[in-house]
Parts: structure tokens; sequence; C-alpha cells
């Protein structure tokens, strides 16, 4: 059988040697085919001369006209400075670096043909810089639109349009099977791929530049069709592992209830429900518990670990900071210490001796529960039976760290995941994110809790405020003092905190003043954790290390310095660390004036709801969906055509597709898959 054209690698294309195919296979582009789903970023119009006096400040264009001037300005910066008229106005071009030779051949009285964007000043337009052709006035000119390609550097734009062309004409010789041809669309996917490679001169560039193209619309809908495929496909690979059947003939579930000075609430019993059944089945359970700050994912997760312990399996339980494992150590020893649970901790900090003993323990199986971080799943840690996994707090991780903790439960077998997430995710993202997983959403807050009431307040007025922090704290109350993220780096974060401790240490000196961040040891953390649980510490001053999970319910006012600088996500999980109990909790959001008007809309979200989806979803129209996921996702939610969210409404049609294409069991889905995103599969597998 001869290899379909498409299918060739790209070192069959003419101009291209084995640096540049190794170049472009690190850009995971490795076949004809692959050059042709590698899409051109925008587009320049050189299909038309503009008139120079309807030159547009910021747009390229192509301009034709005559050098009237020529002249080398001598000053700090060395100009070749031309004049070019064209009838309906003058131009003016500099260039910063430019030869002798140049200056000799851009001489008055020349035609001259220039490209590049155009701004316009009180002198009038000019351009910096731009392409440019003497004595022919055809050149610059194209019948397309000129595609710009993402690229990287030493790859040029002229290098993109060689492959492209030749990818294109082997495209038009044979091309490839239409896979979703069963779809009513003006575009069929050669057309599509023939389109925004080259658009013709008349193509609405500014429908292009928006993805509302049908060309673009429906490339983005296979494409998005191609990744729930893959999703499906990941799952279905996971759930052909076996996990052991759990079941609950020994489960002590109820008498731990009972311990409890609270009974579950509907949807956490529901939810429990749900991963009962599924850690009955003896295939991996794949499943997100979605619920909002403060809904109770932590006693799910118990009652669930409790289940595989007491069916003689080990849990792991991982949190994505050593403050949140921290805590969660804290509350599992209290809630199983009576049950007599072999609790293990682990994070990256156990080290030389401890280390070698935790790893000894988890080997034995005589940890039943292990708690940690990122460490739990780095080389070394074997477990002897590890039935369930627990991931807490799922956006901090990306989908290749939680496959590489399910690799430790050996050969055929994986043990059953549940994902708990902070972050309530609006649909479309989980869509896109999660569709390998199955969905339980804790939809109820336990009883008793009082909405928080958020104020934006200007920062000039931060004498005011620690005031009431301070007639508070003398009432008895507790607060929270967030310093905002000022740099990249842990340790200035620490070191500002710490400035604004003693101020108000010293604003208030009768109040008692706490300072946590990420700089502190394990045992200081915890030792100032139980102070201000105990109530011993009124005022807790912290870096953002608090955002997720801590839990301190008699905490009622949290303070938040430049919240602008934050996510709304992030604000939402900061703020739930107070509302947890009973009485009335304020957050006040202390911004720096003057606030931007997308800030100020993105603040007075936060100002109007308490309601974690709601936000979210405000997060991602105001945000875009990689900001809300964390940079960690960010890899895996890079379409090449598909936008979010310009392209949600394309979602519910494409998973509608994708099933109806998984359930006839035909060579499309892996086609599908193969086509975009091969190179994707390869690295969630890493
Ligand atoms: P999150 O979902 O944000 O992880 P947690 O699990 O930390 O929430 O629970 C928040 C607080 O609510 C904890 O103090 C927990 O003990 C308490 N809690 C959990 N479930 C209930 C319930 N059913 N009734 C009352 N309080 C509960
Ligand atoms: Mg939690």
């Amino acid at each position: 059988m001869t290899q379909h054209p498409l299918t060739q690698s790209l070192g069959a294309l003419k101009g291209i040697g084995p640096k540049l195919v190794e170049r472009l296979g690190d850009m995971g582009l490795h076949t004809v085919e692959d050059m042709l789903f590698h899409f051109p970023l925008r587009y320049q119009d050189r299909t038309r001369i503009t008139p120079i006096a309807g030159l547009q400040d910021g747009l390229d264009a192509v301009v034709s006209g005559e050098i009237r001037m020529a002249n080398v300005v001598p000053g700090r910066r060395r100009a070749l400075v031309l004049k070019i008229d064209d009838g309906t106005g003058v131009l003016t071009v500099r260039f910063f670096h430019f030869r002798q030779a140049q200056v000799q051949q851009l001489k008055p009285g020349r035609p001259i043909n220039v490209f590049g964007q155009a701004r316009w000043s009180v002198n009038g337009p000019d351009m910096v810089h731009p392409e440019y052709r003497v004595d022919d006035n055809s050149q610059l000119l194209e019948e397309a639109l000129t595609p710009l390609y993402p690229t990287v550097e030493g790859i040029g734009q002229s290098i993109w349009r060689k492959l492209t062309d030749q990818a294109l004409a082997l495209l038009n010789q044979s091309p490839p099977e239409d896979l979703l041809k069963d779809l009513q669309h003006p575009f069929t996917l050669v057309d599509a791929l023939y389109y925004l490679h080259r658009p013709p001169a008349s193509a609405p560039v500014a429908q292009i530049r928006e993805w509302q193209h049908p060309a673009q619309l429906r490339l983005a809908l296979e494409e998005l069709v191609a990744h729930q495929l893959s999703l499906q496909l990941l799952r279905a690979e996971e759930k052909s592992y076996k996990a052991p059947a759990i079941n609950d003939r020994n489960s002590r579930v109820a008498s731990f209830l009972a311990t409890l000075p609270f009974e579950p609430t509907g949807a956490q019993q529901r939810v429990s429900t749900d991963i009962a059944k599924d850690m009955a089945a003896t295939s991996p359970m794949l499943r997100l518990v979605q619920g909002d700050v403060g809904s109770g994912k932590t006693l799910v997760a118990a009652i669930a670990a409790l289940r595989a312990i007491d069916a003689g399996y080990q849990v792991a339980l991982m949190a994505p900071t050593e403050l949140l494992a921290e805590q969660h150590l804290r509350n599992f020893n209290h809630w199983f210490g009576p049950l007599s649970v072999n609790i293990c901790w682990l994070s990256g900090k156990v080290k030389g001796k401890a280390r070698v003993e935790a790893l000894s323990t988890i080997e034995s199986g005589t940890a039943q529960l292990v708690i940690g971080t990122h460490a739990l799943f780095q080389e070394g840690v074997k477990f002897k039976g590890l039935a369930l996994v627990i991931v807490d707090e799922q956006h901090r991780f990306g989908v290749h760290q939680r496959l590489a903790l399910t690799q430790k439960s050996g050969d055929n077998a994986m043990p059953h995941q549940l994902v708990l997430t902070a972050t309530p995710i609006p649909r479309t993202l989980s869509m896109l994110a999660y569709a390998d997983l199955d969905c339980s959403v804790i939809d109820e807050l336990p009883p008793g809790r009082t909405p928080i009431k958020t104020s934006l307040i200007d920062s000039n007025r931060r004498p005011e405020v620690i005031q009431r922090v301070a007639s508070a704290c003398r009432e008895g109350r507790q607060a929270y003092w967030v310093c905002t993220l000022i740099d990249e780096s842990e340790h200035l974060d620490a070191q500002a905190a710490q400035v604004v401790a003693e101020q108000l240490q010293s604003a208030m000196p009768d109040v008692s003043v706490g300072l946590i961040h990420g700089r502190l040891s394990s045992n200081d953390k915890e030792a100032v954790m139980q102070r201000f649980k105990s109530g011993d510490i009124a005022l807790l001053v912290a870096t953002t290390v608090i955002e997720v999970g801590v839990d301190v319910p008699n905490a009622s006012l949290m303070i938040i310095e430049n919240p602008e600088r934050l996510g709304l996500a992030q604000l939402h999980q900061l703020r739930g660390r107070v509302g947890r109990g009973a009485t009335a909790s304020f957050c006040l959001l202390l911004y720096q004036s003057p606030l931007g008007q997308n800030s100020r809309a993105r603040l007075n979200v936060m100002r109007e709801s308490n309601d974690g989806f709601f936000i979210a979803e405000e997060d991602l129209r105001l945000r875009g969906p990689g900001e809300l996921l964390g940079t960690r996702q960010t890899g895996m939610m890079t379409f090449r055509v598909a936008q979010l969210p310009e392209h949600d409404d394309l979602l519910d049609e494409a998973c509608a597709i994708a099933s109806a294409i998984a359930n006839e069991g035909s060579d499309r889905m892996n086609q599908l898959v193969q086509r975009w995103t091969a190179d994707r599969q390869a690295f969630a597998r890493v």
C-alpha cells in the first residue's frame, strides 16, 4: 500500500533540512498533515494599496508612491528618513538601522512600495522599518491575505509560507477523508483548511479576527469533537484497568459519623452514595466532586477513605500546599484517631531518617492513610495496597500529575480516584477539562451559615479599617489580614507580610497579632495555626498561603489588600476562610485607587455574589480560561483553532457528535484524535 501523501514526514517537502525537521518535531509537527493543522495566528492585508490619506493608525498597509526626500538625520538616534508621496498625502518612513547601500538605493524620484504598520502623529503618518521594494510597484502585493504563523525563533514567516504552500498543493491533489462529512456545513474540511491558510482578498477580516468565520467554526467544531473523544479514550483506558472492589462489610462509617457534632448534609450523603457505588466496582472510580468553598468536601473524602481502609486497603490524600496538607493531617488525626487508623505524613520536607521510616510503613502497608503534598508521588514511594487516591483542590494539579500518582499501584491495577475541586468550574470548562471524569456536585452548604458581606474600600481609608479590625478583635472576634502577592517570590512576599504585621501590631498594641507565610517551617506554621484556632491569636496576618482549605470557624472578618491583583476564583477561595461559623462575617477588599474599569467590574462581582459558580463564570468571561485554571493546566487548554469563550456555544454540538462517533465503534474516533491531539496525548502521559 502506498503512503497517503499527507502522512509523509515533513522531510519530504522541498527546502527543509534535517535540522528544521527536528525543530518542527519539537513543536509537535511531524507530517504534512500536521503542517496543515498549524494555523495562522493572524493575517496581514497586502492585497491592496492603501492611499496615504487613508492610512489608519496601528494598521498594517501597503503604500505605493515616490520618494520625495531622503535624508540621514543625525542625533541621538541617527536615522535614514524618507518622505513618500502618493498624491494623496506624505508618509514619513524611518530606518534606525541602515546600511550605506540603502542610502545609495533610496534616492528621491524613485518609485517605492512599502509595507508596515502606520502610526499617526501630529506630523502625519509614519512607518518605522517597513518592508520595501524600489522600482517595482507590484512585488509587495499578494492575491490572498498574508498569514502569520505562530513560530519559534529562527523559523521566519517565509519558511512557514513555503511549507504550507507545498502542503496545500498536496492537499489539493489528495484530499484527506472528511471525518465529519455527515455534518451539514457550508465548509468541507478541505475548503476550510484552504481558506484559513490563504484567505482570499475579499475575506471578512473582522469576522476572522473574532473567530466567527464559518471556516473557523467548522474546524473548531472538529477540534472540540476530537478533544472530547481523546478524553473519552483516556477514560476508557483508565476504566480498562482493574481496581479493588470495596464492600461495606467491615465499614465503620456509621459509627464514625456518630462521633461528629453534626449530621452530613443531604448533598454530602448523596455524593457519598455516588462514591460508594463507584468504589464497589472492579474498574477504577474516576470521580470529580465539585462543591463551593465550605460545602464540606473533606467529610465526603473522609467517608470514602474510611470505606477503603476498613476493607483493608491504603488511601493516599494529596493536597496542593503544605499548609492545607497539614490541616488535613490535623483534621484526620482528630476524626480517625479514635478509630486507631494509622496515618502517615509525607511531604517534601520529610527528609532523612523520617522519610525512610515513612516510606517503609507505606511499603509494608502499616500506613493506612498517607497524607501529603506532591512528594507523595515522587520516585521511591511504593504502596502495598493502594485502593483510593484523593486529590484535593484539583485545579492546582495537571491531569498528568494525577495520572502519575495513579501509576503507583502496580501493573494492571489502578486505584480509585476521587478529585475534589475547590473552585467551582464553569460548565464549559468542566466539559473540556474533566470530560474523562464523572461529576458529583455538593450543592448545599451546612446549615447555619450566614452569607458574607463584602465591601470595596479605597486603601486611603486604611486607618479607619484598622480601627474597625481592632474593635472587632477587642470584642473577641477573629480576623485575617491578607497581603497579596507582590512578587513571584515567596521570600519578598513573606517580608511584605512581616512589615504589615509589625505595623498592625503597633497600631493596636492590645490585640494579639500573628503572622503566617510560606517561608515558615512546618512546625512554626502549625504552631501559629493552633494559636489562631484556640483564639490565642486574634488577628492573623497572612499571605495567600491560606487561600485553600484553612478552617477556623470563629474568624469572621477578612481584609484583603490589593485584591485587584488576584483572580476572582482566588478571591472567592480566600474569602471562604470566613463565614464558616454562625456569626455574620465581613470581607473588606482594600483596593489601590485608581481602579481600572475592568478591575472595578471584577471586584463588584465579589461584592454582589457569594456563589462560587456564578463568580467562576464571571471570572472566565472577564479573564479567559487559562487564567482561571492556572498555568498548570493552560497547556492542556490551548487549542489550535477552537477559542474560549468565543466557541462556547459549539460545545454541546461537539459533545453530541463525539458521543455518536464513540458509539459507532468505527475507526473515525482514532483518526480524529490522531489528527488533532496526537502530540498532546503523548504529553498528557508523561
Ligand atoms: P470545603 O468543601 O471548602 O473543603 P470543609 O470540608 O473544610 O469545606 O468544611 C468546612 C467546615 O464545615 C468544616 O469546619 C467542617 O467541619 C464543617 N462541616 C462539614 N460538613 C458539615 C455538616 N454537615 N454540618 C456542619 N458542619 C459541617
Ligand atoms: Mg477543602
